[in-house]
């Protein structure tokens, strides 16, 4: 079986986890402290480790200031944590198009969304792509909105050789499992506002002021304050163990992804049937490995067809437009989400695989589509 996704843990792992357990301080204590000094010195701007992907996004909404009904601008083409980050901070998510190209959030569909209330825009990094940054820059300027980027998959990728999480507003990461690096579950928020990474340290300990430092040392607070809603979304040494570990590891694992991806576009450029995402790959490190099909009739014809030769494929993702929760009374009319989405599918990539891999992939996909 070909696996569409796959956690690279191994020993060294595993050994990082068992000196935390006999050390047995389990939670928020030095080894997250650790690894927030090791991210620190990676992003040069301070890094606050929280529990998921997901909570990184919403304590960065909260942590703006962001109040009820305020809206922020995302694209439909996304994972639902995007969509229910906004919704968990009390925002309105305001579904954006994207670029045909890149899949990147389309900024001139973004101005159209344009409201009183629109406080801030969550460009997504879909595959790594990372789209026309610098115009977005501008645009969120202008209009002063803050950026809060949703970069789950893009650790480790840069935009004009400049590492992401290194010259944003706030960037927000995913160390999921099966993300670029992993924690086991666990993410981390990178900005330089002082003001802000305060305010966030706080959020992700109930909102109990100054505890971030305390814990770090092993110890807590008994006496304290708090001002507003806070949350239990802090990162355990158990986690931070790993999360140390796979960093010191992604050299291998960064270029084993980029190298991959290399390979599929290589194979997969020359069918007139598939466009590629096209991106550097020697700039940026993939979470996913995406193409469009064009004239794809039978998507799930072909994912079964994979599946009998032993390849996981997925969907990323089912456009959050259409999703109950989601749905809004007038149709916001995202003719390119609507076009590409159907026709998208993604194909495994994680360490794991080796170039033959990709070969037996590629072959499997292409006989399916030329029948
Ligand atoms: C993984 C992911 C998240 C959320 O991260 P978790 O750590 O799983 O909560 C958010 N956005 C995107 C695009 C993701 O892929």
């Amino acid at each position: 079986m070909i696996r569409l996704s796959k956690s690279y843990v191994g020993e060294d792992e595993a050994k990082a986890v068992r000196e935390v357990l006999l050390d047995g301080y389990l939670g928020m204590g030095k080894v997250v402290g650790e690894f927030e000094e090791i991210l620190e010195a990676y992003f040069g701007r301070p890094a606050v480790c929280v529990s998921t992907g997901t909570a990184a996004l919403q304590l960065s909404l909260q942590a703006i200031g962001l109040k009820p009904g305020d809206e922020v601008l995302v694209p439909a083409l996304t994972y639902l944590a995007s969509f229910q980050a906004i919704t968990a901070a009390g925002c309105k998510p305001v579904a954006c198009d994207v670029d045909p190209q890149t899949l990147f959030i389309d900024i001139n569909d973004a101005r159209k969304r344009l409201t009183t209330k629109t406080k801030a825009i969550m460009p997504v990094f879909y595959a790594s792509s990372i789209g026309a940054l610098d115009e977005l820059s501008l645009f969120a300027k202008k209009n002063k909105l803050r950026i809060i980027e949703d970069a789950a998959h893009a650790f480790g990728s840069r935009y004009k050789s400049e590492l992401i999480g290194s010259f944003g507003d706030i960037s927000c990461f995913s160390f999921d499992g099966i993300k670029n690096i992993t924690s086991g579950e666990g993410g981390c928020i990178v900005s330089d506002d002082d003001q802000f990474i305060k305010r966030v340290k706080d959020l992700r300990l109930l909102g109990i002021q100054n505890d971030s430092v305390n814990r770090l040392n092993g110890a807590r607070s008994w006496h304290f304050d708090v001002v507003e809603q806070g949350w239990r979304y802090h990162m355990s040494n158990i986690m931070a163990s790993i999360g140390i570990t796979q960093f010191h590891k992604k050299t291998f694992m960064f270029s084993k992804r980029q190298k991959l991806a290399q390979h599929y576009d290589e194979i997969l450029k020359h069918n007139p049937d598939i466009k590629l995402l096209s991106l550097n790959y020697r700039e940026i490190v993939p979470h996913i490995y995406v193409v469009q099909i064009k004239n794809l009739l039978d998507r799930p014809k072909v994912r079964k067809r994979m599946l009998d030769k032993g390849i996981e494929t997925g969907l990323h993702y089912l456009p959050n437009n259409y999703l109950t929760k989601f749905k809004s009374d007038s149709d916001p009319h995202l003719p390119i989400t609507d076009n590409v989405w159907p026709q998208l599918l993604s194909l495994p990539l994680h360490p794991e695989l080796e170039i033959k891999d990709i070969d037996t992939v590629c072959k499997h996909l292409l006989e399916c589509l030329a029948n």
